[in-house]
């Protein structure tokens, strides 16, 4: 049976529940290593908690490796196969490219969890072009379709083999909340990046947003099996910090996106926040694109 899948759009039609008997991966807080956190939100076995410490939100217990594996299995390709398709996305990808084009505009790219290429497709041609990915019909897309193909790799960024600052710019567009383990992804990612190098967390969903708070388990940007941890750009700063990685740029994309709708969003938002107001959460519908949902970060290997 095929499944309707619309992650970023109006509500989860996927059977998450079928996967709830992986739930046994229990975290501490990634930043400060406590277990002194409170529920945050809640979707069916589901529960994500937030870290009295320091705002910290991840999905606690996670799927064991076992469990992701097996979501994976089930829905790798789907994605991917939207990617091609959606014309959106592309516009986003040429405005994520302009962002970080403002800092770095050639050298050795790694693009972390590349997909079938498109986005080192859209950066400029002054780049050397590599990119990883474990969706193994995406990177046969990537093999063929670009000059750059043969640098694409199907291998976790933790099991990489780059020589010590080998690259100029490391990107993780819509990436890093889906790793399991986003501490040791970024200090491979300091590893390989040269002295005075950049690393770029693109696309990636904004837990320090009005609408994440207002909205939670409801946000358009929630979803317990993919997106694992919810970062700001203050738990991502802390996270980097001890890899030399420090925070020179952010910006949160909305208006110039092809997914904004200023005023129905700003009406539905605020009759959401009414609702909320009123004792009546569970009348609200899943959150709109709004301003601050995503962020755009830029760090520099120090
Ligand atoms: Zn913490």
């Amino acid at each position: 049976m095929e499944k309707e899948i619309e992650v970023n759009k109006n509500i989860i039609r996927e059977d998450l529940e079928a996967y709830a008997k992986y739930l046994k991966v229990e975290k501490n807080c990634i930043l400060c290593d406590k277990k002194n956190h409170e529920t945050w939100a809640k979707y069916g076995s589901y529960t994500a908690v937030k870290c009295k410490n320091d705002d910290m939100i991840w999905i606690n217990p996670q799927l064991s490796e076992e469990g992701l594996n097996k979501y994976y299995e089930d829905y790798i390709g789907m994605r991917f196969k939207d990617e091609i398709k959606t014309k959106q996305r592309k516009v986003q990808y040429q405005l994520d490219k302009e962002y970080i084009e403002n800092w770095i505009s050639s050298g050795r790219v790694l693009d972390v969890g590349c997909s079938g290429g498109f986005f080192l497709d859209a950066l400029s041609d002054s780049f050397e072009k590599h990119g990883i990915e474990i969706d193994s019909k995406a990177v046969e897309y990537a093999n063929k379709t670009y000059s750059f193909g043969k640098k694409v790799n199907s291998v976790r960024i933790e099991d990489v083999k780059y020589p010590e600052g080998y690259f100029d710019l490391v990107v993780m567009r819509g990436a890093i909340e889906h790793l399991p383990d986003p501490k040791t992804a970024v200090k491979k990612v300091s590893k390989i990046l040269k002295k005075g190098g950049y690393f770029y967390i693109a696309a990636t969903p904004n837990a320090a947003s009005f609408c994440a708070d207002l909205y939670r388990e409801k946000w358009n940007m929630f979803h317990p099996v993919r997106h694992i941890f919810y970062f700001g750009a203050d738990t991502i700063s802390k996270l980097c910090a001890p890899f030399g990685l420090k925070l020179v740029g952010r910006h949160y994309p909305y208006e110039e996106t092809p997914y904004a709708n200023i005023e129905s969003d700003q009406k539905e938002v605020l009759r959401a926040w009414e609702l909320k107001m009123e004792g009546k959460f569970e009348k609200i519908g899943r959150s709109p694109s709004f301003w601050g949902n995503m962020m755009n970060l830029v760090l520099r290997k120090t």
